[in-house]
C-alpha cells in the first residue's frame, strides 16, 4: 500500500467553479482545463450537465467540452443529475459521467429535493444507458451540516445501492470537512471489504478544518489510492462561509512526493489561469 502510486482526480473545473458568485468566462475554463491536461492528471472533472437554472456557473458545459484540447490518456468527466443530463453529456462526448447522492437523508432532501432512495432510482436508467464508466459521489459520508455524525453503516448502504446499479467507482465525500483520521479509518474499515478492488473507492476530502491532508494520509495507509482535489483549492465550503472546501491539489502532491505523477510547476501555472476570476 505505502509507496504505491496515488491517482489524483482533478475536480476544480466542476466542483471548484460551481459555487462561484460570478461565472468564470468560458474561454478561461477552457484554458484552465487545457493547462490541467498538461500537468499529469489522468482524470479531470470538467463540468456538469445540470439545468442552467440550478447551476448557472456551469451552463456552458457543451461549449467547454467542444473547445478543450483532449490529451491522449486523459479521462474527461462530467456530472449528470438525470437522463436529460446524460443525453447532453453523451452528445458532448464525455469519457465518464458522475452521479451525486448523499449518506444523509436531510442533506439529500435539501440539496437534491429527493430522498436518497429517489436519487438512486433516478440514477438507474442513467447508469444503464451511460455507455461510459460511471462514478457515484456519496456526499456527507462523515458529517452532515443538519444531522451531525453519519454512521458508517449508512454510507455502506448507499454504496451498495450504487454498486448494485452498476456504478464503477465511488467517491466518498467529507462535505463539511469535519472528518478526522480516526473517522476515516472507521469508515474505510466498513467500506473496503465491500468495495474491491480498492481502486474503485475514491475519497473526496474538504479542508474546512485543516484535516484533509491528515485524512488523505490515513486513507492511503489503509489502501486508498484515488483522491479528489481541486487546483489551488478552488471552491469554498457553502456551509462555512469563507472557509476552504476542496483540498488543494498542490497540498496532496506535496503530501505524496513522487507518487502522484503531477508536475507541480505546471499545476501552479494552471491554477494561476483561473485565480484572477475567483471571488475568494
Ligand atoms: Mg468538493
Amino acid at each position: 500500500m505505502r509507496g504505491e502510486r496515488v491517482r489524483i482526480v482533478e475536480v476544480g473545473p466542476r466542483d471548484g467553479l460551481q459555487n462561484e458568485a460570478t461565472p468564470v468566462p468560458t474561454e478561461v475554463k477552457v484554458a484552465f482545463v487545457d493547462a490541467l491536461s498538461e500537468t499529469g492528471f489522468d482524470e479531470i472533472e470538467v463540468s456538469s450537465f445540470v439545468s442552467a437554472r440550478w447551476i448557472p456557473q456551469l451552463a456552458d458545459a457543451e461549449e467547454v467540452f467542444a473547445r478543450i484540447r483532449r490529451a491522449p490518456g486523459v479521462t474527461y468527466m462530467a456530472l449528470v443529475p438525470n437522463l436529460q443530463g446524460l443525453t447532453r453529456a453523451r452528445a458532448a462526448r464525455v469519457d465518464k459521467v458522475a452521479v451525486f447522492t448523499a449518506a444523509s437523508e436531510t442533506f439529500s432532501r435539501k440539496n437534491t429535493n429527493a430522498t436518497i432512495a429517489e436519487t438512486i432510482e433516478r440514477f438507474r436508467p442513467v447508469v444503464a444507458e451511460a455507455g461510459v464508466p460511471v462514478r457515484g459521489y456519496i456526499s456527507t459520508a462523515f458529517h452532515c451540516p443538519y444531522e451531525g455524525p453519519i454512521a458508517p453503516a449508512r454510507v455502506l448502504s448507499v454504496a451498495m445501492s450504487l454498486l448494485g446499479l452498476g456504478v464503477n467507482e465511488l467517491s466518498i465525500g467529507d462535505t463539511i470537512g469535519k472528518a478526522t483520521p480516526d473517522e476515516v479509518q472507521r469508515l474505510l474499515e466498513v467500506l473496503l471489504p465491500a468495495v474491491q478492488p480498492s481502486s474503485r473507492l475514491a475519497l473526496h476530502l474538504h479542508d474546512t478544518y485543516g484535516q484533509a491532508v491528515s485524512n488523505a494520509l490515513a486513507a492511503h495507509a489503509m489502501g486508498i489510492s484515488v483522491l479528489d482535489s481541486s487546483a489551488g483549492g478552488i471552491g469554498g465550503c457553502p456551509y462555512a462561509p469563507g472557509a476552504p472546501g476542496n483540498v488543494a491539489t498542490e497540498a496532496l502532491v506535496a503530501a505524496f512526493p513522487g507518487r502522484t505523477g503531477i508536475d507541480l510547476e505546471r499545476l501552479r501555472t494552471a491554477s494561476a489561469i483561473v485565480q484572477p476570476y475567483l471571488s475568494r
